[in-house]
Protein backbone atom coordinates (compact mmCIF):
# COMPACT_ATOMS: atom_id res chain seq x y z
CA UNK A 1 0.00 0.00 0.00
CA UNK A 2 0.95 3.18 -0.55
CA UNK A 3 2.12 5.46 2.68
CA UNK A 4 -0.37 7.64 2.73
CA UNK A 5 -3.18 4.54 2.90
CA UNK A 6 -0.69 2.49 4.99
CA UNK A 7 -1.10 5.05 7.52
CA UNK A 8 -4.88 5.35 7.64
CA UNK A 9 -4.23 1.60 7.89
CA UNK A 10 -2.16 1.47 10.81
CA UNK A 11 -4.80 4.33 12.61
CA UNK A 12 -7.23 2.43 11.91
CA UNK A 13 -5.64 -0.96 13.62
CA UNK A 14 -4.22 1.24 16.79
CA UNK A 15 -8.00 2.58 17.25
CA UNK A 16 -10.37 -0.56 16.62
CA UNK A 17 -8.16 -2.88 18.90
CA UNK A 18 -8.77 -6.72 18.86
CA UNK A 19 -11.59 -5.90 16.08
CA UNK A 20 -9.77 -8.39 13.57
CA UNK A 21 -12.42 -8.35 10.81
CA UNK A 22 -13.02 -5.09 10.68
CA UNK A 23 -9.14 -4.52 9.98
CA UNK A 24 -9.58 -7.54 7.45
CA UNK A 25 -12.24 -5.73 5.41
CA UNK A 26 -10.52 -2.21 5.58
CA UNK A 27 -7.59 -3.18 4.77
CA UNK A 28 -9.11 -4.86 1.15
CA UNK A 29 -10.83 -1.49 0.40
CA UNK A 30 -7.31 0.34 0.77
CA UNK A 31 -5.26 -1.55 -0.82
CA UNK A 32 -7.43 -1.28 -4.25
CA UNK A 33 -7.50 2.38 -3.47
CA UNK A 34 -3.90 2.63 -4.49
CA UNK A 35 -4.25 3.11 -8.34
CA UNK A 36 -7.06 5.42 -7.52
CA UNK A 37 -5.13 7.85 -5.16
CA UNK A 38 -2.13 7.46 -7.71
CA UNK A 39 -4.01 8.70 -10.01
CA UNK A 40 -6.69 11.10 -8.23
CA UNK A 41 -4.54 12.31 -5.61
CA UNK A 42 -7.21 14.68 -4.11
CA UNK A 43 -9.21 11.79 -2.82
CA UNK A 44 -6.47 11.44 0.23
CA UNK A 45 -6.71 14.97 0.93
CA UNK A 46 -8.91 16.86 3.87
CA UNK A 47 -8.50 13.70 5.82
CA UNK A 48 -11.15 12.07 3.91
CA UNK A 49 -9.59 8.20 3.90
CA UNK A 50 -9.25 8.60 7.75
CA UNK A 51 -13.13 10.33 7.85
CA UNK A 52 -14.43 7.49 5.77
CA UNK A 53 -13.14 4.68 8.11
CA UNK A 54 -14.59 6.06 10.93
CA UNK A 55 -17.91 5.45 11.96
CA UNK A 56 -20.23 8.95 12.17
CA UNK A 57 -21.96 7.73 15.50
CA UNK A 58 -21.87 4.32 17.06
CA UNK A 59 -24.93 2.61 19.35
CA UNK A 60 -24.74 0.17 21.87
CA UNK A 61 -27.49 -0.80 24.16
CA UNK A 62 -28.24 -3.16 27.18
CA UNK A 63 -31.14 -5.27 25.58
CA UNK A 64 -32.93 -7.07 28.59
CA UNK A 65 -35.56 -9.64 28.50
CA UNK A 66 -37.51 -12.25 30.01
CA UNK A 67 -37.89 -15.99 28.96
CA UNK A 68 -40.80 -18.20 29.01
CA UNK A 69 -39.73 -20.24 32.45
CA UNK A 70 -39.66 -16.00 33.46
CA UNK A 71 -35.40 -15.84 33.84
CA UNK A 72 -33.88 -12.45 32.71
CA UNK A 73 -31.45 -12.38 30.16
CA UNK A 74 -29.24 -9.28 29.25
CA UNK A 75 -28.17 -8.53 25.65
CA UNK A 76 -25.58 -6.26 23.99
CA UNK A 77 -27.21 -4.77 21.19
CA UNK A 78 -25.25 -2.35 18.60
CA UNK A 79 -26.10 0.14 15.83
CA UNK A 80 -23.44 1.85 13.58
CA UNK A 81 -24.71 4.39 11.60
CA UNK A 82 -20.87 4.44 9.35
CA UNK A 83 -21.59 7.10 6.43
CA UNK A 84 -24.56 9.04 5.37
CA UNK A 85 -23.21 11.31 2.64
CA UNK A 86 -25.69 9.06 -0.16
CA UNK A 87 -28.56 8.89 2.22
CA UNK A 88 -29.99 7.52 5.30
CA UNK A 89 -27.95 4.74 6.72
CA UNK A 90 -29.27 1.63 5.55
CA UNK A 91 -28.27 -2.03 6.24
CA UNK A 92 -29.10 -5.22 8.19
CA UNK A 93 -29.52 -6.23 12.43
CA UNK A 94 -27.75 -9.26 12.56
CA UNK A 95 -28.89 -11.60 15.56
CA UNK A 96 -26.17 -14.04 16.47
CA UNK A 97 -24.41 -15.26 18.84
CA UNK A 98 -20.72 -14.03 17.49
CA UNK A 99 -21.89 -10.55 16.90
CA UNK A 100 -20.20 -7.74 18.65
CA UNK A 101 -18.49 -4.35 17.76
CA UNK A 102 -16.21 -5.46 15.47
CA UNK A 103 -18.13 -7.70 13.15
CA UNK A 104 -20.84 -5.03 13.09
CA UNK A 105 -18.18 -2.18 12.22
CA UNK A 106 -16.75 -4.64 9.34
CA UNK A 107 -20.08 -5.48 8.03
CA UNK A 108 -21.13 -1.68 8.67
CA UNK A 109 -17.76 -0.63 6.29
CA UNK A 110 -18.38 -3.14 3.37
CA UNK A 111 -21.96 -1.79 3.54
CA UNK A 112 -20.99 1.91 2.77
CA UNK A 113 -19.13 0.82 -1.15
CA UNK A 114 -21.96 -1.39 -2.10
CA UNK A 115 -24.75 1.05 -1.21
CA UNK A 116 -22.71 3.05 -3.62
CA UNK A 117 -22.68 0.34 -6.04
CA UNK A 118 -26.79 0.09 -6.40
CA UNK A 119 -26.62 3.80 -6.77
CA UNK A 120 -30.18 3.99 -4.93
CA UNK A 121 -29.20 7.01 -2.98
CA UNK A 122 -28.69 5.18 0.21
CA UNK A 123 -26.01 5.82 3.50
CA UNK A 124 -24.02 2.86 5.10
CA UNK A 125 -24.92 1.48 8.38
CA UNK A 126 -25.30 -2.12 10.58
CA UNK A 127 -26.53 -3.62 13.29
CA UNK A 128 -27.88 -5.99 15.60
CA UNK A 129 -26.87 -8.21 18.72
CA UNK A 130 -25.34 -11.33 20.33
CA UNK A 131 -28.92 -13.09 21.09
CA UNK A 132 -28.66 -16.35 19.63
CA UNK A 133 -32.66 -16.97 18.06
CA UNK A 134 -31.95 -20.60 17.50
CA UNK A 135 -34.39 -22.37 20.02
CA UNK A 136 -35.75 -19.93 21.29
CA UNK A 137 -39.70 -19.91 21.38
CA UNK A 138 -41.78 -17.40 18.81
CA UNK A 139 -42.60 -15.10 22.43
CA UNK A 140 -39.22 -15.26 23.40
CA UNK A 141 -38.01 -13.58 20.27
CA UNK A 142 -40.92 -11.32 20.26
CA UNK A 143 -39.96 -10.17 23.85
CA UNK A 144 -36.07 -10.12 23.06
CA UNK A 145 -37.45 -7.94 19.33
CA UNK A 146 -39.53 -5.95 22.00
CA UNK A 147 -36.62 -4.75 23.64
CA UNK A 148 -34.20 -4.26 21.03
CA UNK A 149 -36.37 -1.82 19.34
CA UNK A 150 -36.87 0.23 22.57
CA UNK A 151 -33.81 1.31 22.37
CA UNK A 152 -33.04 1.37 18.72
CA UNK A 153 -36.69 3.20 17.97
CA UNK A 154 -34.67 6.74 18.82
CA UNK A 155 -32.17 6.07 16.34
CA UNK A 156 -34.10 5.48 13.19
CA UNK A 157 -36.68 6.55 11.09
CA UNK A 158 -37.30 6.68 7.28
CA UNK A 159 -35.29 9.42 6.25
CA UNK A 160 -32.46 8.79 9.11
CA UNK A 161 -32.09 4.89 9.62
CA UNK A 162 -33.55 1.59 7.81
CA UNK A 163 -32.81 -1.77 8.87
CA UNK A 164 -33.08 -4.54 7.52
CA UNK A 165 -32.52 -8.49 8.17
CA UNK A 166 -29.39 -10.30 7.60
CA UNK A 167 -28.26 -13.70 9.57
CA UNK A 168 -30.55 -14.52 12.20
CA UNK A 169 -33.41 -11.58 10.98
CA UNK A 170 -35.70 -12.52 9.25
CA UNK A 171 -39.34 -12.14 8.48
CA UNK A 172 -40.76 -13.20 11.77
CA UNK A 173 -38.20 -10.80 13.40
CA UNK A 174 -38.79 -7.70 11.50
CA UNK A 175 -42.61 -8.04 12.09
CA UNK A 176 -42.06 -8.00 16.23
CA UNK A 177 -39.45 -4.98 15.33
CA UNK A 178 -41.90 -3.31 13.44
CA UNK A 179 -45.10 -4.01 15.80
CA UNK A 180 -42.80 -2.25 18.43
CA UNK A 181 -41.41 0.75 16.70
CA UNK A 182 -45.00 1.15 15.36
CA UNK A 183 -46.33 1.19 19.10
CA UNK A 184 -43.65 3.18 20.72
CA UNK A 185 -44.16 5.78 17.81
CA UNK A 186 -47.78 6.17 17.19
CA UNK A 187 -47.08 6.27 13.43
CA UNK A 188 -47.15 3.48 10.46
CA UNK A 189 -43.75 4.88 9.20
CA UNK A 190 -43.69 1.75 6.89
CA UNK A 191 -40.44 3.10 5.37
CA UNK A 192 -38.30 2.63 8.43
CA UNK A 193 -37.73 -0.76 7.75
CA UNK A 194 -37.23 -3.28 5.22
CA UNK A 195 -37.94 -6.82 4.56
CA UNK A 196 -41.67 -6.39 6.01
CA UNK A 197 -44.34 -8.79 5.23
CA UNK A 198 -46.45 -8.29 2.29
CA UNK A 199 -49.86 -7.15 3.49
CA UNK A 200 -47.69 -4.54 5.75
CA UNK A 201 -45.49 -2.70 3.52
CA UNK A 202 -43.19 -5.44 2.06
CA UNK A 203 -42.02 -5.62 -1.32
CA UNK A 204 -42.24 -8.96 -3.29
CA UNK A 205 -38.62 -9.87 -4.69
CA UNK A 206 -36.74 -8.77 -1.20
CA UNK A 207 -36.94 -12.33 -0.22
CA UNK A 208 -35.44 -13.74 -3.16
CA UNK A 209 -33.24 -10.51 -4.01
CA UNK A 210 -29.95 -11.12 -2.50
CA UNK A 211 -29.56 -15.09 -3.58
CA UNK A 212 -30.95 -14.20 -6.81
CA UNK A 213 -29.02 -11.03 -7.61
CA UNK A 214 -25.52 -13.17 -6.41
CA UNK A 215 -26.55 -15.56 -9.18
CA UNK A 216 -26.86 -13.17 -11.58
CA UNK A 217 -24.11 -11.42 -11.04
CA UNK A 218 -22.34 -15.27 -11.50
CA UNK A 219 -24.12 -15.17 -14.86
CA UNK A 220 -22.91 -11.40 -16.24
CA UNK A 221 -19.02 -12.36 -15.21
CA UNK A 222 -19.87 -15.06 -17.04
CA UNK A 223 -20.87 -13.59 -19.79
CA UNK A 224 -17.69 -11.92 -20.56
CA UNK A 225 -16.31 -14.87 -21.47
CA UNK A 226 -19.29 -16.06 -23.75
CA UNK A 227 -20.08 -18.69 -21.08
CA UNK A 228 -23.56 -19.42 -19.16
CA UNK A 229 -24.33 -20.98 -16.46
CA UNK A 230 -26.46 -23.75 -17.93
CA UNK A 231 -25.04 -27.39 -17.34
CA UNK A 232 -22.77 -25.84 -14.56
CA UNK A 233 -22.29 -27.60 -10.89
CA UNK A 234 -22.57 -25.28 -8.43
CA UNK A 235 -21.57 -25.70 -4.66
CA UNK A 236 -23.74 -23.35 -2.10
CA UNK A 237 -22.72 -23.27 1.42
CA UNK A 238 -24.94 -21.83 3.86
CA UNK A 239 -28.91 -22.97 3.84
CA UNK A 240 -30.48 -19.51 5.16
CA UNK A 241 -32.21 -16.68 2.76
CA UNK A 242 -29.57 -16.21 0.75
CA UNK A 243 -28.64 -19.87 0.04
CA UNK A 244 -31.99 -21.01 -0.82
CA UNK A 245 -32.96 -18.16 -2.68
CA UNK A 246 -29.47 -18.64 -5.15
CA UNK A 247 -30.18 -22.29 -4.99
CA UNK A 248 -33.20 -21.38 -6.71
CA UNK A 249 -32.40 -18.48 -9.84
CA UNK A 250 -28.91 -21.06 -10.47
CA UNK A 251 -31.78 -23.96 -10.95
CA UNK A 252 -34.04 -21.27 -13.29
CA UNK A 253 -30.56 -21.12 -15.45
CA UNK A 254 -30.41 -24.44 -15.82
CA UNK A 255 -27.35 -24.90 -13.24
CA UNK A 256 -27.24 -27.97 -10.74
CA UNK A 257 -26.60 -26.77 -7.25
CA UNK A 258 -25.31 -30.32 -5.56
CA UNK A 259 -24.33 -28.51 -2.34
CA UNK A 260 -25.32 -26.33 1.02
CA UNK A 261 -24.86 -26.41 5.07
CA UNK A 262 -25.63 -25.19 8.23
CA UNK A 263 -23.32 -25.09 11.21
CA UNK A 264 -23.65 -28.52 11.71
CA UNK A 265 -22.57 -29.52 8.52
CA UNK A 266 -22.97 -29.78 4.90
CA UNK A 267 -25.26 -31.68 2.37
CA UNK A 268 -24.06 -33.13 -0.93
CA UNK A 269 -26.76 -33.94 -2.91
CA UNK A 270 -25.49 -34.91 -6.39
CA UNK A 271 -28.98 -35.48 -8.51
CA UNK A 272 -29.46 -31.90 -7.55
CA UNK A 273 -31.01 -30.00 -4.39
CA UNK A 274 -34.72 -30.63 -3.90
CA UNK A 275 -35.34 -27.24 -3.13
CA UNK A 276 -38.93 -27.54 -2.22
CA UNK A 277 -37.56 -30.33 0.84
CA UNK A 278 -35.05 -27.50 1.59
CA UNK A 279 -37.43 -24.64 1.83
CA UNK A 280 -39.86 -27.03 4.04
CA UNK A 281 -37.11 -27.67 6.36
CA UNK A 282 -35.45 -24.44 6.97
CA UNK A 283 -38.16 -22.06 6.13
CA UNK A 284 -41.31 -23.86 7.45
CA UNK A 285 -39.55 -26.33 10.44
CA UNK A 286 -36.46 -24.26 11.27
CA UNK A 287 -34.89 -27.74 11.09
CA UNK A 288 -31.61 -28.66 11.11
CA UNK A 289 -29.63 -29.89 7.20
CA UNK A 290 -29.93 -33.32 8.44
CA UNK A 291 -33.51 -33.18 8.76
CA UNK A 292 -33.27 -33.12 4.65
CA UNK A 293 -30.54 -35.96 4.02
CA UNK A 294 -33.33 -38.25 6.30
CA UNK A 295 -35.85 -37.01 3.75
CA UNK A 296 -33.68 -37.44 0.44
CA UNK A 297 -32.55 -40.53 -0.65
CA UNK A 298 -29.14 -40.69 -2.46
CA UNK A 299 -27.98 -37.34 -0.26
CA UNK A 300 -25.20 -37.39 2.32
CA UNK A 301 -24.55 -35.46 5.34
CA UNK A 302 -20.89 -34.72 5.98
CA UNK A 303 -19.65 -33.01 9.23
CA UNK A 304 -16.23 -32.50 8.54
CA UNK A 305 -14.20 -30.26 6.07
CA UNK A 306 -16.60 -27.75 4.15
CA UNK A 307 -18.79 -27.91 0.68
CA UNK A 308 -15.70 -26.39 -1.34
CA UNK A 309 -14.24 -29.91 -1.04
CA UNK A 310 -16.87 -30.96 -3.49
CA UNK A 311 -15.58 -30.69 -7.31
CA UNK A 312 -17.94 -27.82 -9.03
CA UNK A 313 -17.47 -25.07 -11.75
CA UNK A 314 -18.97 -22.37 -9.41
CA UNK A 315 -18.42 -21.71 -5.96
CA UNK A 316 -21.00 -19.47 -4.11
CA UNK A 317 -20.67 -19.09 -0.56
CA UNK A 318 -23.95 -17.66 1.33
CA UNK A 319 -23.25 -18.58 5.03
CA UNK A 320 -20.75 -16.26 6.88
CA UNK A 321 -17.82 -14.14 7.09
CA UNK A 322 -14.10 -16.14 6.70
CA UNK A 323 -16.06 -19.83 5.91
CA UNK A 324 -13.53 -20.21 2.32
CA UNK A 325 -9.88 -19.97 3.87
CA UNK A 326 -6.73 -20.60 1.22
CA UNK A 327 -6.89 -23.98 1.51
CA UNK A 328 -10.35 -24.29 0.25
CA UNK A 329 -9.48 -21.82 -2.41
CA UNK A 330 -6.52 -24.43 -3.19
CA UNK A 331 -8.85 -27.08 -3.41
CA UNK A 332 -11.83 -25.41 -5.81
CA UNK A 333 -9.13 -24.34 -8.05
CA UNK A 334 -7.37 -27.65 -8.30
CA UNK A 335 -10.49 -29.83 -8.82
CA UNK A 336 -11.74 -26.71 -11.87
CA UNK A 337 -13.55 -24.42 -10.26
CA UNK A 338 -13.64 -21.29 -12.18
CA UNK A 339 -16.69 -18.84 -10.90
CA UNK A 340 -16.93 -17.85 -7.36
CA UNK A 341 -19.92 -14.88 -6.52
CA UNK A 342 -20.33 -14.02 -2.91
CA UNK A 343 -23.78 -14.46 -1.78
CA UNK A 344 -22.32 -13.71 2.26
CA UNK A 345 -20.57 -10.52 2.91
CA UNK A 346 -16.56 -10.91 3.43
CA UNK A 347 -16.31 -15.00 3.47
CA UNK A 348 -13.48 -15.40 1.78
CA UNK A 349 -10.11 -14.75 3.56
CA UNK A 350 -7.67 -12.57 2.36
CA UNK A 351 -5.56 -15.53 1.49
CA UNK A 352 -8.41 -17.29 -0.51
CA UNK A 353 -8.86 -14.10 -2.86
CA UNK A 354 -5.12 -13.88 -3.79
CA UNK A 355 -5.31 -17.18 -4.72
CA UNK A 356 -8.52 -16.29 -6.99
CA UNK A 357 -7.06 -13.10 -8.17
CA UNK A 358 -3.72 -15.48 -8.75
CA UNK A 359 -5.69 -17.61 -11.17
CA UNK A 360 -7.31 -15.30 -13.16
CA UNK A 361 -10.84 -16.77 -12.34
CA UNK A 362 -14.24 -14.85 -12.60
CA UNK A 363 -14.26 -14.06 -8.54
CA UNK A 364 -17.15 -11.31 -7.38
CA UNK A 365 -16.72 -9.96 -4.25
CA UNK A 366 -19.44 -10.00 -2.05
CA UNK A 367 -20.18 -6.39 -1.94
CA UNK A 368 -21.27 -6.28 -5.41
CA UNK A 369 -22.36 -9.76 -5.91
CA UNK A 370 -24.88 -9.46 -3.25
CA UNK A 371 -26.17 -6.14 -3.50
CA UNK A 372 -29.40 -7.33 -5.22
CA UNK A 373 -30.63 -7.32 -1.47
CA UNK A 374 -30.12 -3.99 0.05
CA UNK A 375 -30.82 -2.79 -3.82
CA UNK A 376 -34.88 -4.39 -3.15
CA UNK A 377 -34.59 -2.87 0.18
CA UNK A 378 -34.35 0.40 -1.44
CA UNK A 379 -37.46 -0.61 -4.01
CA UNK A 380 -39.26 -1.23 -1.08
CA UNK A 381 -38.78 2.15 -0.01
CA UNK A 382 -39.27 3.50 -2.94
CA UNK A 383 -42.91 2.09 -2.88
CA UNK A 384 -43.49 2.90 0.71
CA UNK A 385 -42.93 6.39 -0.29
CA UNK A 386 -45.15 6.45 -3.40
CA UNK A 387 -48.16 4.20 -1.08
CA UNK A 388 -47.64 1.63 -4.30
CA UNK A 389 -46.47 -2.10 -4.83
CA UNK A 390 -45.12 -3.24 -8.11
CA UNK A 391 -45.44 -6.79 -9.04
CA UNK A 392 -42.98 -9.57 -9.10
CA UNK A 393 -41.84 -9.32 -12.58
CA UNK A 394 -41.62 -5.43 -12.52
CA UNK A 395 -39.59 -5.63 -9.12
CA UNK A 396 -37.17 -8.86 -10.50
CA UNK A 397 -36.87 -6.79 -13.55
CA UNK A 398 -35.40 -3.65 -11.09
CA UNK A 399 -33.15 -6.00 -9.51
CA UNK A 400 -32.13 -7.38 -13.12
CA UNK A 401 -31.38 -4.20 -14.02
CA UNK A 402 -29.38 -2.98 -10.64
CA UNK A 403 -27.38 -5.94 -11.08
CA UNK A 404 -26.10 -5.58 -14.72
CA UNK A 405 -25.61 -1.94 -13.98
CA UNK A 406 -23.04 -3.21 -10.69
CA UNK A 407 -21.15 -5.84 -12.85
CA UNK A 408 -21.06 -2.85 -15.69
CA UNK A 409 -19.48 -0.48 -12.95
CA UNK A 410 -16.86 -2.58 -11.62
CA UNK A 411 -15.54 -3.75 -14.74
CA UNK A 412 -15.64 0.21 -16.19
CA UNK A 413 -13.52 0.54 -12.88
CA UNK A 414 -11.40 -2.17 -12.78
CA UNK A 415 -10.22 -1.34 -16.91
CA UNK A 416 -10.07 2.60 -15.94
CA UNK A 417 -7.78 1.47 -13.20
CA UNK A 418 -5.60 -1.14 -15.40
CA UNK A 419 -6.49 -4.00 -13.84
CA UNK A 420 -9.54 -5.64 -16.28
CA UNK A 421 -11.17 -8.46 -14.83
CA UNK A 422 -10.32 -7.60 -11.12
CA UNK A 423 -13.68 -7.27 -9.44
CA UNK A 424 -12.49 -6.50 -6.01
CA UNK A 425 -10.54 -3.12 -7.16
CA UNK A 426 -13.35 -2.78 -9.77
CA UNK A 427 -16.08 -2.81 -6.65
CA UNK A 428 -14.30 -0.77 -4.24
CA UNK A 429 -13.38 2.10 -6.89
CA UNK A 430 -16.39 2.77 -8.31
CA UNK A 431 -18.34 2.22 -4.67
CA UNK A 432 -15.63 4.51 -3.23
CA UNK A 433 -15.24 7.45 -5.80
CA UNK A 434 -19.37 7.87 -5.95
CA UNK A 435 -19.29 8.30 -1.70
CA UNK A 436 -15.98 10.15 -1.82
CA UNK A 437 -16.86 12.66 -4.52
CA UNK A 438 -20.46 13.28 -2.05
CA UNK A 439 -18.54 13.61 0.98
CA UNK A 440 -16.30 16.55 -0.91
CA UNK A 441 -19.24 18.50 -2.16
CA UNK A 442 -21.03 18.36 1.52
CA UNK A 443 -17.56 19.49 3.11
CA UNK A 444 -15.78 18.53 6.57
CA UNK A 445 -18.79 16.80 7.89
P1 LIG B 1 -29.69 -16.67 7.53
O1 LIG B 1 -29.71 -16.48 8.99
O2 LIG B 1 -30.96 -16.77 6.78
O3 LIG B 1 -28.79 -17.94 7.15
C1 LIG B 1 -27.46 -18.02 7.54
C2 LIG B 1 -26.95 -19.39 7.14
O4 LIG B 1 -25.53 -19.42 7.34
C3 LIG B 1 -27.52 -20.52 7.98
O5 LIG B 1 -27.56 -21.67 7.20
C4 LIG B 1 -26.49 -20.63 9.11
O6 LIG B 1 -26.45 -21.91 9.72
C5 LIG B 1 -25.20 -20.38 8.36
N1 LIG B 1 -24.22 -19.80 9.29
C6 LIG B 1 -24.30 -18.60 9.92
N2 LIG B 1 -23.26 -18.41 10.72
C7 LIG B 1 -22.51 -19.51 10.60
C8 LIG B 1 -21.28 -19.90 11.16
N3 LIG B 1 -20.61 -19.11 12.03
N4 LIG B 1 -20.80 -21.13 10.80
C9 LIG B 1 -21.46 -21.92 9.92
N5 LIG B 1 -22.62 -21.59 9.36
C10 LIG B 1 -23.13 -20.42 9.68
O7 LIG B 1 -28.79 -15.45 6.97
P2 LIG B 1 -28.73 -14.86 5.50
O8 LIG B 1 -28.92 -15.94 4.51
O9 LIG B 1 -29.60 -13.68 5.46
O10 LIG B 1 -27.22 -14.32 5.45
C11 LIG B 1 -26.14 -15.12 4.98
C12 LIG B 1 -24.99 -14.22 4.58
O11 LIG B 1 -25.41 -13.32 3.55
C13 LIG B 1 -24.42 -13.33 5.68
O12 LIG B 1 -23.04 -13.14 5.48
C14 LIG B 1 -25.14 -12.00 5.44
O13 LIG B 1 -24.42 -10.92 5.98
C15 LIG B 1 -25.13 -11.98 3.93
N6 LIG B 1 -26.11 -11.10 3.31
C16 LIG B 1 -27.45 -11.23 3.57
C17 LIG B 1 -28.36 -10.41 2.96
C18 LIG B 1 -29.82 -10.60 3.10
O14 LIG B 1 -30.57 -9.94 2.36
N7 LIG B 1 -30.31 -11.47 3.96
C19 LIG B 1 -27.91 -9.30 2.09
C20 LIG B 1 -26.49 -9.30 1.81
C21 LIG B 1 -25.64 -10.15 2.43
P3 LIG B 1 -26.96 -22.06 11.25
O15 LIG B 1 -28.46 -21.90 11.18
O16 LIG B 1 -26.53 -23.42 11.66
O17 LIG B 1 -26.30 -20.98 12.05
Amino acid sequence: MQDVVEKVYEQVVARNRGEAEFHQAVREVLESLDPVIAKHPHYAEDALLERIVEPERQIMFRVPWVDDAGAVHVNRGFRIEFNSALGPYKGGLRFHPSVNAGIIKFLGFEQIFKNSLTNQGIGGGKGGSDFDPHGKSDAEVMRFCQSFMTELSRHIGPSTDVPAGDIGVGGREIGYLFGQYKRLRNSYDAGVLTGKGLAWGGSLVRTEATGYGTVLFAQSMLATKGQTLEGKKVAVSGSGNVAIYAIEKAQQLGATPITFSDSSGYVVDEAGVDLDLLKQVKEVERGRVADYVSRRPGSRLVTEGRPWDVPVDVALPCATQNELDGDDAATLLRQGCAVVAEGANMPSTPEAVEAFLGAGILYAPGKAANAGGVATSALEMEQNAGRTRWDFATAEEKLTAIMADIHDSCVAAAEEYGRPGDYVLGANAAGFTRVADVMIAHGIV
